[in-house]
């Protein structure tokens, strides 16, 4: 069977020596002599390639295969460029195009058959691909029209690609991270429930899935079964044990959500571990209710390739802060620190039966600060607090960063009455602070839970879970207050 090649050139001479060389060669020519006329033939003619000059009127080269590389009929046909100029930028945009070949026009004919041969070679478009685009041609719409979804799915790759490049700013904060990721995730993927996971080692700590339920809400049942098929396909190499994982629940908004009880209920689960030179870095998923298929999605390659860089730059800033004691933003101790000391001292004060008192603070409705003011408004936020709370304590207390927005206070050798006063005194402080930053003012309360320590606790996490009963009670009874841990406490939750 002969070959056909589509040839588009506005140069008539240029067409006619070309396509005289080309026929004498056994190929089967047709012509055109604008990119529109061009395109439109490829329906009609049925081409085994196209080439195509570059600078033409109107639609040029590389508008015509953007256009042809677009369009699932004819997106297979390969497309030679025609350069003159400048070689390297044309391949750099003809790349970009879609575009196989570039071939200077003053090419001798003989390399320019042999890359048409090989291309066609490579290629090789079967009768039914061939019918399916004549086929495909009637329900074909307006060239004008796919242009312009071209256009705006360029648009859209550039603001998505502009956005995932903005969440550097949060490596250093996992929850922020994991916000500012689910607000990008959910404006361009559909999905019932989406999960995010990074893989810092964090020793002892729990392995911990976000999961965002903007969408559903979900039964404990339903979340376990999340959780559990979300790292089963993590894959870990060692003998993972699923019981030392969590997850934790953002975006949760009970009110008049669809509530999922069945796991069944959950048609479509699409699971991806991000891995980085072997090593699992995190991964992410979009659970559905209905079918889709998420590698179809259009940006899904580029949401991809963006999330390995985002996964491999978070990781690499906690193998930095793995390093360090203290904690960039606030120049508090950080939590790592923070598990080292209260251990110490948690072993001290019962060996000595010394008293140990902790406290555990947590600011009321940050979120919103960082909602209506900025993210650069909470992280000034928590660095006035880090300040206020450096005033309000002894020298000889210990002041971390245990979370986000979470700090802790360890006062060894203080009972809990004692502990309460700073406490106390901390939380008049920040609520009588005039917060100023980027000539905004704001007010700001916080809540504080403070416990003791009791000859009965086995290891330092019961001192650390009666703090943030009391710091969660106070929470719940209206918030602004100072809370001292009691047994009766947790009977009321
Ligand atoms: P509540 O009174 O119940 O504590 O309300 P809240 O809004 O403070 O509660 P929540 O714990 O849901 O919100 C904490 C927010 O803190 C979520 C996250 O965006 C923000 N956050 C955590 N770490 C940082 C940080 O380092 N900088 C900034 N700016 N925000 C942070
Ligand atoms: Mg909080
Ligand atoms: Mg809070």
């Amino acid at each position: 069977m002969t070959n056909k090649v589509l040839l588009i050139d506005d140069s008539r001479t240029q067409l006619d020596v070309l396509k005289l060389r080309l026929v004498k060669s056994g190929f089967e020519v047709e012509t055109a002599e604008n990119a529109l006329e061009g395109y439109n033939k490829v329906f009609s003619f049925l081409p085994d390639i196209v080439l195509s000059d570059i600078v033409m009127p109107d639609l040029d080269g590389y508008q015509l295969c953007r256009l042809l590389k677009n369009n699932k009929l004819t997106k297979n046909i390969p497309v030679i460029l025609l350069t003159v100029l400048d070689k390297k930028l044309d391949e750099f945009w003809g790349k970009k195009a879609g575009a196989q070949a570039f071939i200077p026009k003053t090419t001798d004919f003989e390399e320019i058959k042999t890359k048409i041969n090989e291309l066609i070679e490579n290629t090789k478009l079967t009768s039914d691909d061939k019918e399916g685009i004549k086929k495909g041609a009637i329900r074909q719409v307006s060239v004008k029209e796919q242009i312009n979804d071209i256009l705006n799915e360029l648009l859209k790759q550039s603001i998505f690609l502009n956005e995932f490049r903005y969440l550097g700013e949060f490596y250093t904060h996992e929850k922020a991270l994991v916000d500012k990721c689910f607000d990008l995730f959910s404006t361009f993927f559909d999905y019932s429930a989406a999960a995010l996971f990074f893989n810092v080692d964090d020793k002892g700590a729990k392995k911990n899935v976000y999961f965002d339920m903007r969408a559903i809400s979900a039964s404990q049942f339903v979340l376990e079964k999340m959780k559990r098929d979300f790292f089963k396909q993590m894959n870990f190499s060692e003998d993972f044990d699923l019981n030392s994982t969590r997850y934790d629940i953002v975006n949760e908004n009970e009110t008049g959500l669809e509530k999922i009880i069945s796991p069944n209920a959950l048609k479509t689960i699409h699971i991806i571990p991000v891995k980085f030179e072997g090593r699992l870095l995190g991964g992410v998923g979009f659970y559905s209710t209905s079918d889709i298929d998420y590698t179809e999605v259009k940006l899904y390659e580029s949401f991809i390739s963006e999330l390995s860089a985002l996964m491999k730059m978070k990781s690499l800033y906690s193998e930095v802060e793995l390093l360090s004691v203290t904690d960039g933003l606030t120049d508090l101790y950080n939590r790592r620190h923070f598990e080292l000391s209260i251990e110490r001292e948690f072993l001290r004060a019962k060996r000595y039966k010394n008293d140990l008192s902790l406290a555990i603070l947590d600011i009321d409705f940050f979120k919103s600060v960082n909602d209506n003011y900025g993210h650069q408004y909470g992280d000034y936020v928590l660095k006035e607090v880090a300040h206020l709370m450096r005033e309000s304590f002894r020298r000889t207390d210990m002041l971390y960063r245990y979370g986000g927005e979470e700090l802790i206070i360890i006062m060894p050798e203080t009972s809990l009455e004692n502990a309460y006063i700073p406490s106390e005194r901390l939380r008049e402080r920040i609520e009588a602070n005039d917060f100023v930053f980027n000539n905004q003012h704001i007010k700001l309360t916080v809540s504080i839970g403070v416990s003791t320590m009791n000859s009965d606790y086995a290891n330092q996490n019961e001192i650390v879970k009666a703090a943030d009963s009391a710091l969660y009670n106070a929470k719940r009874t209206g918030r602004n207050k100072v809370v001292m841990y009691n047994e009766q406490l947790d009977s009321i939750e």
